[in-house]
């Protein structure tokens, strides 16, 4: 099923969009099942469940961290995190690059922008990310890369708001490549879409979708 899944997927996806198999709650045989079909961008967002995932399974996994990251724990996904999807404070962008410095490596990250109208929802307001960018700039810091943005539509069936909602995150990724990013190459994620909606996320011109229950089925949380 898992398979299947996951070709129905790949088969609607340009090829400059890339998969990020949410695994998060899911077991081991369940990841590897994804991996023997190809995928090896993998997303969690549990600290502890991700460097357990990690010792368990093949290192040629690309891991992203996808949710809310506290700074106390940045130190045990340093080593080997390949995309950190939700930075929204100086502070944590900070830890990130004492953390990464220390493995002699540079972390790549997005910034989270909040889009939605929910204020359950992690994010910066753009403004904030401009702060945030002034301050990037003037530390030089040479451990952590922004690469681009990423953002949560409204859980909704009112596809004109979703689109809407990523319309306006790919304006600031826009803005912000013009202002801030021109001659950076690696500033070029757009990380936008999950189960519910992906399609649009991808006209609206996500280059990341991170899809979770239409490749491994509900999540129980018990
Ligand atoms: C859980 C999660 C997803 C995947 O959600 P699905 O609706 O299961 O595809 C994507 N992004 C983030 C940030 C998540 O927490």
């Amino acid at each position: 099923m898992i398979a299947h899944n996951i070709s129905n997927i790949q088969s609607q996806l340009p090829s400059d969009v890339l998969l990020i198999a949410v695994s998060k709650t899911k077991p081991i045989p369940d990841i590897e099942e994804a991996y023997d079909e190809g995928v090896r961008d993998f997303g969690e967002n549990k600290v502890q469940e991700l460097t357990e995932k990690h010792e368990a399974l093949p290192k040629d996994i690309s891991w992203h961290f996808i949710g809310h990251l506290q700074r106390n724990k940045v130190k045990y996904i340093a080593p080997f995190v390949s995309l950190i999807h939700a930075v929204d404070s100086f502070k944590l962008l900070s830890t990130i690059e004492k953390e990464a410095a220390k493995h002699n490596r540079t972390i790549k990250c997005l910034l989270q922008f909040h889009i939605a109208k929910e204020d359950s929802k992690f994010g910066l307001a753009y403004e904030d990310a401009v702060e945030l960018i002034e301050k990037y700039t003037d530390a030089n810091m040479q451990h952590v890369a922004i690469c681009g943005v990423m953002g949560m539509a409204t859980y909704t069936d009112n596809t004109e708001q979703v689109r809407s909602e990523f319309a306006t995150l790919r304006s600031y990724f826009d803005r912000l490549k013009k202002d801030y990013f021109e001659t950076q190459n690696n500033f070029k994620h757009i990380s936008m879409g999950m189960s519910q909606d992906f399609p649009i996320a991808i006209q609206e011109g996500s280059t990341m979708i991170r899809i979770g229950s239409t490749i491994f089925g509900e999540r129980n949380y018990s």
